[in-house]
């Protein structure tokens, strides 16, 4: 990982003077290259939107947008590798003001088709992306431009994003929930967010992180914690979903203990906009058909 070196490199250097250290010469272009073609990358098109379903009583009711990118050369590149390097950079503004309103056109399209039409879409934003001062009015730019309602519209936020500037946040998400946008509180109890932080930010809902949710089965203590977000998410009014579903044997365990929603790879991974529309048509429609 290019970030990596490089930070193993800054700390190897810390106490040398070095007119000239080939390797981080090395890192440092590699991490420039990576800036240079995320740039060009989305001045090219080559990010997109993949779908995760989320199921709640079996039935797919929204999805999570993941970024993808195509890299020309070094092929698909995860978002684990370069949204650090975004946000450390600033390109996430760019990049999430895009995401933000694909994420709506996309929106906008499926309240044109009787079966996606009921279909949320979660975007995740960053915590750089959030506070900036224009981040209300690119939201609702995003809204309008596509001619999407926000009742439709999640966004997805870390406890750190929460923690940096609580009044700023609690504000920003005020207007924001005027006009119906959601929130969830993404990776939940892997960060440092205080308890009574959930009892002043306006969110909807809870994501259960998926490493509280792989060993659920076999390690009492992620069963506690997994049970414990759920009775805590719901006793505050809060939506609960899960995330990293695998297994049917841990959607079982979930759902005996009433967490309200579901994700994970036991349905689906994240897939292209056509694939998820079809396995919404063939998912929702038995439902619907069995009625
Ligand atoms: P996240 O928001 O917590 O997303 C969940 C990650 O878990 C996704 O990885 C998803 O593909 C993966 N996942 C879903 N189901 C399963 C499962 O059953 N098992 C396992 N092992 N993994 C599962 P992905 O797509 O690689 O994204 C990684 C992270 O990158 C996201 O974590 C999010 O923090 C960030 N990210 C992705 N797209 C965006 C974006 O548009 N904007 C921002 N700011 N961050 C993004
Ligand atoms: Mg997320
Ligand atoms: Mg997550
Ligand atoms: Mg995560």
């Amino acid at each position: 990982r290019a970030d990596l070196a490089l930070y193993q490199a800054k700390n190897a250097g810390r106490d040398t003077l070095r007119f000239y250290d080939p390797q981080m010469q090395a890192v440092v272009s590699a991490r420039a290259t990576l800036e240079l073609d995320m740039r060009v990358g989305l001045a090219q098109g080559q990010f997109e939107l993949y779908y995760q379903p989320q199921i709640d009583h079996g039935r797919i009711t929204g999805a999570e947008a993941l970024l993808r990118w195509r890299h020309p050369r070094e092929g698909f590149i995860s978002p684990a590798h370069f949204i650090p390097l975004a946000e450390e950079t600033g390109l996430i503004l760019p990049l999430g003001e895009w995401v933000l309103q694909a994420a709506c056109r996309r929106l906008a399209a499926w309240a044109q088709q009787p079966d996606l039409a009921l279909l949320s879409l979660a975007v995740n934003v960053s915590p750089r992306q959030f506070h900036q001062v224009s981040f209300v009015a690119q939201v609702l730019a995003a809204l309008a431009g596509a001619g999407a309602d926000g009742h439709q519209l999640k966004l997805e936020m870390t406890e750190g994003l929460l923690l940096q500037d609580v009044e700023d946040t609690i504000d920003k998400m005020g207007q924001l929930k005027g006009y119906g946008v959601g929130f969830s509180l993404d990776d939940f109890g892997t960060g440092y967010s205080s308890l009574s932080y959930l009892k002043r930010l306006p969110l909807d809902q809870l994501k259960i992180d998926q490493s509280f949710v792989r060993d659920v089965l076999t390690d009492p203590n992620d069963a506690a914690i997994a049970r414990t977000v759920v009775a805590l998410g719901t006793s505050l009014g809060l939506r609960v979903i899960a995330e990293g579903v695998e297994t049917e044997a841990q959607r079982e365990f979930l759902e005996r203990h009433h967490c309200h929603a579901w994700q994970g790879y036991l349905l689906s991974p994240p897939v292209a906009v056509a694939a998820f529309e079809e396995l919404v048509r063939r998912t929702n429609g038995a439902l619907d058909g069995s009625r």
